[in-house]
């Protein structure tokens, strides 16, 4: 065994500084990245316009495709790269340390008859590829003998190169067309989106191009030691620590926050965004978050489907740089207990492509001229959080947000929305038939009345961090995401349920009825899930069930709600996805859930066996040894109950008491353990080791 000892070990030793050439990387910033500018060089040299690829439809015309290929091959060719990949996102992955995208990486080039190197990459092979979808979860859908699975380019998301390699951004399904991806059914909504926001907005004297889904995703992770992650198996296997005593300090100082950064974590950060800018990725901010070691990156916002392509290279590098740092990034949701976990927060706006926000209603009024349609849209996105909280607690439900949402420490997951009180108020005097006004939210002014010091002027509305959903002008901010997730499910609600509220407007406006007074019907019928209060405290969960609105504590009945009658009808009737791909769904999730518990648990055994008991029986701890020979057996009888359960949600149901209720019984006598093994005994790495850069 090797001893480890925590108070008198080293601190990690420092990684050689990253020396960042500013002058050399901005040359370099946006190179890799096949798009606007970079891209159009090479195009018009195809005999392409510049501005081709602003479009989707170029992908519809072989001969077009081929040219582009040409192009992608003269800009792979002075970039270096060498491979190309269809890049998809396969279901099931989140919280896996193995990434979140999936490809095979083909040579570019072959050798002629002269053996010189000729570059090969054709229009057919950028637009589609076939790879074998068995061996991926496929919740059904799939088997070794139907194994067929395509690739097929996504427009909407621009070719990346990273190293030697093309990144090329599909969609993955099956020989049916059934999608087996993330990507797939967001793709599906978008359109439907766009097609009944276009519809009604014309409808109401506004004729734009498109209405795209805009997001902008803060991404929290921790960043630790690495040397300490290694004497953790837990973390390592599980992706979260599943026994670890409190160190002496969390975050009961509240000093974390914003804090200037680690040198350690800035050098690893700074090396995490200049990869990212390389590649056109625009990362914006960086900071420390609440708990120790715990810090956040957000990018600009940007068009949903290409912001989660980039928020799934930023997860890849947050997974890759930081070994070079001596480091290790966590993407966990709840990776150390009594410390705050990590989530993503997903904010959203919707816009023309031309750049009108529709949730900025002074602006909206400005350039389509008709003051009420900015309450109808929000009219439509209450509704659906009102109708559809079911499958916005479904798009969130993972292992790991299950710390974070209804269970231990967390809050009730209560779906509802915070408006704040302007905009409640607005809409109140909406619905009530007030027509016509302008949506102008005010700001106040504050005067600290210092000689030299201006008035500065801020919105007149406080933020609401309790809402798992609230507006914060111009946008709604989606928060109880989970930091290691794909969040195109939580998208792909959002945009399917909006297009279902356009589309009722829209449909009753057909039979003669006032768009207003729809919208403003709406809101009466959903009025309740607007919350304006405080959301963690103990009043609100008794209220919110007097409203009726949706609670789910538990992730695997809320990923059981994708498969009621109502939301599989909801999809198919919008045309993204099918009763059998929702089924499918559930059933990955299920599958997911109950796997990431088996690898929790046979670590607990192994932590216990290996670990725990020999520091204990060296310190003659023998009633504690007892309790944890009794708590292994009880371990491995439960595991064994749950693998042989008939049906995956029966196994994700069982999984999940095993690990909210066994397993956190059993975690107390670890870590009571630890509280009385002196550190030249304990072979685990601590949480003071693990949590403590500084
Ligand atoms: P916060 O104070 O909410 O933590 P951050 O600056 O950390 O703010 O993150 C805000 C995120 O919201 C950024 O990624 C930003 O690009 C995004 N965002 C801002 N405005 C919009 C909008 N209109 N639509 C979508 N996303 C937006
Ligand atoms: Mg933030």
């Amino acid at each position: 065994v090797h001893m480890y000892d925590a108070t008198l070990t080293p601190p990690p030793s420092a990684p050689p500084p990253y020396e960042i050439n500013f002058e050399a990387n901005r040359s370099s910033y946006g190179q890799n990245r096949f798009m606007g500018t970079v891209a159009a060089k090479y195009l018009v040299k195809q005999g392409l316009p510049a501005n081709l690829l602003s479009t989707s439809d170029w992908t519809l015309d072989r001969e077009t495709a081929h040219k582009v290929a040409k192009a992608i091959i003269e800009w792979a060719k002075e970039r270096g790269a060498t491979m190309t990949v269809h890049c998809f996102q396969p279901l099931g992955s989140a919280g896996l340390r193995l990434g979140q995208t999936a490809g095979v990486q083909n040579a570019m080039f072959n050798f002629n008859k002269k053996g010189e190197l000729e570059y090969v990459f054709t229009g057919d092979e950028l637009i589609q590829g076939e790879s074998d979808g068995s061996s991926f979860h496929n919740g059904g859908l799939r088997a070794t003998h139907t194994a067929g699975g395509y690739t097929i380019l996504d427009p909407t998301s621009p070719v990346f190169i990273r190293g030697d390699t093309v990144f090329i951004p599909t969609m993955f399904v099956s020989w049916h067309g059934i999608a087996i991806d993330e990507k797939t059914p967001l793709l599906k909504s978008m359109k439907v989106l766009g097609t009944q926001g276009k519809r009604l907005l014309s409808k109401l004297g506004y004729e734009v191009s498109n209405i795209i889904p805009n997001i902008g995703l803060e991404q929290e992770f921790f960043l630790i030691p690495r040397e300490a992650y290694y004497k953790r198996p837990d973390l390592q296997f599980a992706g979260r620590t599943i026994m670890g005593r409190d160190a002496a300090r969390g975050q009961e100082l509240c000093d974390h926050y914003m804090a200037p950064l680690n040198q350690v974590a800035l050098a690893c950060m700074q090396e995490i965004m200049h990869e990212g800018f390389k590649m056109g990725c625009p990362f914006k901010t960086r900071h420390r978050e609440v708990a120790p070691n715990q810090y956040e990156c957000a990018p600009y916002f940007g068009l949903a489907s290409t912001q989660i392509d980039e928020n799934l290279v930023l997860m890849q590098l947050i997974d890759e740089i930081p070994q070079k740092h001596g480091l290790v990034g966590i993407l966990h949701e709840k990776p150390f207990n009594h410390v705050n976990g990590s989530g993503k927060h997903n904010n959203f706006s919707l816009g023309t492509p031309e750049g009108v926000n529709l949730m900025n209603g002074p602006q909206l009024t400005a350039k389509s001229g008709n003051a009420d349609i900015f309450p109808i849209v929000i009219s439509a996105v209450v509704r659906a959080m009102f109708v559809h909280g079911d499958l916005f607690r479904m798009a969130i439900a993972s292992p790991g947000n299950d710390f974070r949402l209804g269970a231990c420490e967390a809050p009730p997951s209560i779906m509802s929305t915070y408006l704040g009180q302007q905009l409640t108020d607005y809409l109140d005097e909406f619905r009530k038939g007030k027509r016509n006004v302008v949506y102008t939210p005010n700001k106040v002014t504050v005067d600290l009345g210092i000689d030299g010091v201006a008035p500065v002027k801020i919105p007149a509305e406080d933020r609401n961090r309790t809402s798992p959903f609230p507006y914060g002008g111009h946008r709604f901010e989606f928060r109880a995401a989970g930091s290691s997730q794909n969040v195109s499910m939580i998208n792909t609600v959002l945009c399917t349920t909006i297009a279902e509220s356009f589309q009722m407007i829209a449909d009753q406006m057909d039979e003669g009825k006032a768009a207003a007074d729809v919208a403003a019907e709406m809101l009466n019928e959903s009025w309740d899930v607007i919350f304006n209060g405080n959301g963690y405290s103990k009043e609100w969960p008794i209220e919110a069930e007097r409203r009726r609105l949706c609670r789910i504590d538990s992730g695997v009945e809320a990923c059981k709600k994708l498969t009621d009658k109502k939301n599989k009808d909801l999809f198919s009737k919008m045309n993204v996805m099918k009763p059998d791909e929702c089924e499918a769904r559930a059933t990955i999730m299920y599958n997911h859930y109950a796997g990431t518990v088996e690898i929790e648990a046979k670590c607990m055994v192994d932590m216990i066996q290996q670990h725990i008991i020999p520091s204990a029986t060296k310190v003659n701890l023998t009633s504690q040894v007892t309790q944890l020979t009794a708590a292994v057996k009880k371990l491995e009888a439960d595991l064994h109950a749950m693998e042989h359960k008939d049906t995956s949600y029966d196994k994700a149901t069982a999984a999940r008491v095993l690990r909210l209720e066994t397993m956190v019984d059993i975690r107390k006598i670890c870590d009571a353990v630890e509280a009385l093994v002196p550190p030249s005994l304990w072979t685990l790495a601590t949480y003071k080791e693990l949590l403590f850069l500084d």
